[in-house]
């Protein structure tokens, strides 16, 4: 093995006009270009591993595909159903080098090595004597930003990218699923979209039954929660303005179970009290945040524009305001934040210099 053995993000290869230029379309014959100029430099026994996400094979011109298959039976294409993870997974056990102009935004939390590895990361540069490899600029990102990303490519997922229709409103399931009887009023969580009827159903997995529009939800921040030991995420919800919600363990009827979101969260959680944390936002989208009395405390960690400061534990009652890139820890181990995003309805903002609100179900943050 060389140290410059590397994986190649190969949707991204070709689709780059620069390499050769040509059609908008993505072509087989801009991959050849880049293994060939990287194993000239690094020699032609340099291992590359090609992984490609399956939506390519549906992109290529009808010509290419007979080489893509070929390419696919002989294994020296991966074809996966999305390659950003499996390339990451790769890299960080083999100790590759990775090929892309993609910062992995999205996928930092999962694989935090990244950030300590921006050396591995390389992208192509066209210049006259043929292709130049250089750092491909990974920098640190906040948790904010991570957020916003993850948020984009969730939002999508979910079928629920610009559907005003759904995002704007409130909703309530009217079956007798475990989320109906925490939550009767309204569901507290986002609806999932049907893929086939584009309705918004249950986003309880046990149900997925369409549900009942309650009226024009306010403008809201998007509270997350997840894991400190892993950075896993629990769970991701809609806080309105002028709402509160507390975050605990067990039935609360006007807040966020835990216990209730996963069997694989149940350890992680544990330490959380029954009644742990009370979070506020107010008409203007402050959000703020009070220990309600928990056994094993809340800590806050600031943001300080590098990296987050100290944590300090919360007084009984204290009462602190959070901005976006600060977070909360529960007991030591679960982390609550606010995304990087905030939802506007289609209605006037509440905060001036906001005018983008408007058009967008999601308004970037002015931080
Ligand atoms: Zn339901």
């Amino acid at each position: 093995m060389s140290g410059m053995d590397a994986v190649v993000d190969v949707s991204n290869v070709c689709w780059a006009n620069d390499i050769a230029p040509g059609p908008k379309s993505p072509r087989l014959g801009r991959l050849r270009i880049l293994t060939d100029a990287w194993r000239g430099l690094y020699g032609a026994q340099t291992r590359m591993e090609l992984v490609v996400d399956r939506s390519l094979r549906y992109k290529i011109p009808p010509g290419e595909r007979h080489e893509f298959d070929r390419m696919c039976r002989t294994g020296e294409l991966v074809e996966v159903p999305y390659a950003d993870p499996v390339m990451l997974s790769m890299a960080g056990e083999r100790d590759l080098k990775v090929i892309s102009r993609d910062k992995f935004i999205d996928l930092r939390r999962r694989h935090a090595w990244i950030e300590g590895a921006a050396e591995r990361f390389y992208r192509w540069r066209v210049e006259s004597g043929g292709l130049r490899f250089v750092p491909s600029g990974i920098v640190p990102v906040s948790g904010h930003v991570v957020s916003q990303a993850e948020e984009d490519k969730e939002l999508t997922r979910d079928g629920l990218k610009d559907r005003k229709d759904v995002l704007n409103f409130a909703w309530k399931c009217v079956s007798r699923c475990a989320l109906s009887q925490l939550w009767p009023d309204r569901i507290l969580l986002w609806p999932v979209v049907d893929r086939e009827t584009g309705a918004p159903v249950c986003p309880d997995r046990n149900c997925r039954r369409p549900l009942v529009k309650v009226g024009a939800r306010k403008s809201a921040r998007q509270i997350v929660v997840a894991r400190r030991d892993d950075g896993t995420e629990i769970v991701r919800f809609p806080l309105e303005a002028g709402d509160c919600v507390e975050i605990g363990r067990g039935a609360l009827s006007h807040g966020i179970n835990l216990d209730g979101l996963g069997d694989q969260h149940r350890q992680a959680v544990a330490a959380v009290s029954r009644h742990h944390l009370l979070l506020e936002l107010d008409d203007r989208l402050v959000l703020s945040a009070r220990d309600v009395g928990s056994s094993h405390g809340t800590e806050v960690q600031r943001w300080t524009g590098q990296a987050l400061g100290d944590p300090r534990r919360l007084a009984a009652g204290e009462e602190v305001r959070l901005n976006s890139p600060d977070r909360l820890v529960l007991a030591g181990a679960v982390v609550v934040r606010m995304s990087g995003r905030r939802h506007s309805p289609d209605v006037e903002y509440p905060e001036s210099g906001d005018a983008g609100g408007a058009s967008t179900a999601f308004a970037d943050p002015k931080q």
